[in-house]
């Protein structure tokens, strides 16, 4: 609006300029102007003096005041043109003035000013919101459109579909790219996707294969290690641990560094080296006096070393039983050697001219039976023992009546208790609960310690065989006031040929056997044996059933 009244105006000034006289026909001029522009038109000269008003006439135009003070005038008699906003009182309204120099380059022909009422410019504005409304409204929804069209365009896709795959990367299968449409991006996408599905299902397969894997290692009796070119420990099994006694963490670790074991070092060392598998036999002391026995080989991957893996099994008990088994076997030897030695010599000289003396010739052969009856003695226990070790010794359970067992056992025991002037006495009540033995093989276990008390305590001793109930089970006590065992051998008097004192025990004519056979018969039947002695103060085994 302000900027039409400036056009006007210069109009205005152009019509005035080609005016020769404009004082005097100023305000018909002003009063023509007006009409045609349809707003007020005011003719002001140089000093200021009002010489021609649109909208006053005659008396009226005369006595109006002086315009130079006017901000509009003041300004385009300064710079060529003016403008301001004022309430004017001339006509009681808020107007728009904008004035112009007649004469641009010369401010002395005086000032032309355009005034219209601002109630006119804010119609006028009014009259070109609408417009601009509705011209704001469709940009807005051009852009919006725009920016779905672009949102939609394939390099949104694209963009989408990188984020899916640094997805899968990143392990997280279960994205899937938009795939909707036909052209070439939902092509990709839908191979993206395939790619996806595929690599889900084997990812699946592998923690499924892994799994499985776990749970074989850590079933596994044997150590098992996996390390990488360097030695340190990618993965180790339970029984490793175990077997090792590994700190924790193991992964990442050299084996010195977890188990503290320099074989186990050197061993995986050496096989990380070799073309060959490695073995190993890794003596781990301490307590347990262990033996690991080692198999380790290297991994190789075209032609080069990628770790090694290696296998640990605790032979400890393999060995221990190898040696049981070679002193066994030392010991028998041994035990037959003696007497077969003895038979053997007093043989020969019988046959190189002993039998020649009738006396010596009986006493010989009277040394010769003693020794054949050891023999058969050793061998008929061998045989025993092997048997009830072996399970195949009869074992018929069944309630016995101890009283009648321990009677009969006292009555074998008695001639040689007799022939050593022991007391012997029974205190086996009858009302006891029965046991659930194997008669006989009760008896053989009673006889036995009998046996071994008459033997082992001195001329004039006592022995007492007692029985009393014990919580669900009866308690069978054979007891001596003889030598006694010493703390150190009791521990062992169950083994087989173990006895205290070697040279002490053979006199009596024992093979060692005895209290091994009564173990093993005790423990067939569901029963446990002890000792209880001490040296000097006598013995006292007990024997526990359990109640029939
Ligand atoms: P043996 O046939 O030599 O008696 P055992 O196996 O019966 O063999 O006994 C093993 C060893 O235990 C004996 O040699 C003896 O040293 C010791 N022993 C067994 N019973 C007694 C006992 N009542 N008093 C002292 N020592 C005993």
């Amino acid at each position: 609006m302000a900027s039409r009244l400036t056009e006007e105006t210069r109009l205005a000034r152009d019509l005035l300029l080609s005016e020769p006289d404009l004082t005097a026909g100023a305000d018909a001029l002003a009063d023509r102007l007006g009409r045609d522009l349809g707003l007020r038109v005011t003719i002001i000269d140089a000093s200021g003096k009002v010489l021609g008003d649109t909208d006053l006439d005659g008396e009226a135009l005369l006595s109006v005041e002086n315009h130079a003070d006017r901000p509009e005038v003041i300004e385009a008699m300064r710079a060529g043109t003016g403008r301001a906003v004022r309430y004017s009182r001339t006509l009681t309204e808020n107007m728009l003035y904008v004035a112009s120099r007649i004469d641009p380059d010369d401010p002395s022909r005086g000032i032309v000013r355009l005034a219209v009422p601002l109630t006119d410019v804010k119609k006028a504005q009014e009259e070109i919101r609408g417009p601009i409304l509705v011209a704001a409204l469709l940009s807005v929804v051009l852009a919006a459109g725009i920016g779905w069209v672009v949102a939609r365009g394939p390099a949104r896709r694209l963009e989408a579909m990188a984020r899916a795959a640094s997805d899968f990367a990143g392990g997280r299968t279960a994205v899937r790219a938009e795939a909707g449409g036909d052209d070439e991006v939902a092509v990709l996408a839908r191979s993206l996707n395939r790619m996806a599905d595929e690599l889900q299902e084997r990812l699946v397969l592998l923690e499924r294969e892994r799994s499985q894997l776990r749970t074989v290692l850590e079933g596994m009796v044997e150590g098992v290690v996996l390390t990488d070119p360097t030695g340190r420990i990618l993965l180790a099994n339970d029984a490793f641990r175990r077997i090792f006694n590994a700190q924790l963490p193991v992964e990442g670790r050299r084996p010195l560094e977890t188990a503290r074991v320099p074989a186990l070092q050197e061993a995986i060392e050496s096989a990380l080296e070799a073309d060959e598998p490695v073995t190993r036999e890794i003596a781990l002391g301490g307590a347990q006096d262990k033996v690991i026995q080692a198999s380790l080989a290297s991994i190789r991957e075209s032609g080069e070393t990628v770790g090694a893996v290696a296998v640990f099994h605790d032979v400890s008990e393999l060995k221990r039983l190898e040696r049981v088994r070679r002193e066994f076997v030392a010991n028998v030897s041994h035990e037959l050697r003696t007497p077969l030695t003895a038979i053997k010599g007093y043989a020969e000289t019988l046959r190189d001219g002993g039998l020649r003396d009738p006396e010596t010739a009986a006493e010989f052969v009277r040394v010769i039976h003693r020794h054949a009856e050891r023999l058969r003695a050793l061998i008929e226990d061998l045989l025993d023992l092997a048997a009830v070790e072996q399970g195949e010794a009869r074992i018929d359970l069944a309630p016995v009546a101890l009283r009648d067992v321990a009677t009969q056992a006292e009555a074998v025991a008695r001639p040689a208790a007799a022939g050593k002037r022991h007391t012997l006495t029974l205190d086996v009540p009858g009302d006891l609960p029965r046991v659930l033995a194997d008669r006989d093989r009760l008896g053989q276990v009673l006889i036995n310690l009998l046996d071994n008390a008459v033997k082992f305590t001195p001329e004039g001793g006592r022995i007492e065989v007692s029985a009393r109930p014990s919580s669900g089970r009866v308690v069978v006590s054979v007891k001596d006031n003889g030598v006694g065992i010493p703390p150190e051998d009791l521990g062992r008097i169950f083994e087989r040929f173990y006895r205290v004192g070697r040279s002490r025990d053979r006199r009596e004519g024992g093979t060692g056997l005895g209290l091994a056979i009564a173990k093993h018969l005790t423990q067939a039947m569901g029963g446990t044996i002890e000792v209880e002695s001490s040296t000097g103060s006598g013995t006292t085994f007990r024997v526990s059933l359990p109640a029939a």
